[in-house]
């Protein structure tokens, strides 16, 4: 929760663009799934009291990015809050629910890798799909995730 209430608290200054930027990270923050711009678009419009366009989010989500406020979820095409630290994002095929587990160890084994075979990596992406606890205790028999 801490680091949703920072990403809030950092939120660009009162503008249009900023409070559009507000307004997403909120909606970040309460959504337990990564969420994409076409789920965003009601709640927003909802939210500014008038229509909000793609174009517009799509530019809010890219300067969050930007400044590492949100993370793209490449697996569903959302996004989510961007946690403290690098971690791996789990999304739960059955219910939707996802989660950064923090742990930069992985990311840092991607990246030794790949400068192994010559490769100098940019941004690394560590994503799973797979069944939250939840949903592996309340669906054993569903095989695949
Ligand atoms: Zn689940």
């Amino acid at each position: 929760m801490a680091a949703r209430r920072r990403g809030i608290d950092r939120a660009a200054p009162e503008s249009a663009g900023g409070r559009l930027e507000k307004a997403l990270l909120g909606l970040l923050a309460a959504a337990p799934k990564p969420l994409g711009t076409y789920e965003l678009l009601p709640a927003l419009a909802r939210l500014e009291g008038r229509a909000v366009y793609p174009h517009q989010i799509y530019r809010a989500l890219d300067r969050l990015i930007g400044v590492d406020l949100v993370e793209r979820v490449e697996c569903v095409s959302g996004h989510m809050l961007r946690g403290e630290q690098p971690g791996i994002i789990l999304v739960c095929t059955l219910c939707g629910i996802g989660f950064q587990a923090q742990g930069a160890d992985l990311h840092e084994a991607l990246r030794d890798l790949a400068r192994e075979h010559g490769f100098t990596p940019g941004r690394t992406i560590v994503e799973a799909l797979g069944r939250c606890a939840a949903c592996a205790q309340a669906r054993p028999n569903v095989r695949r995730p």
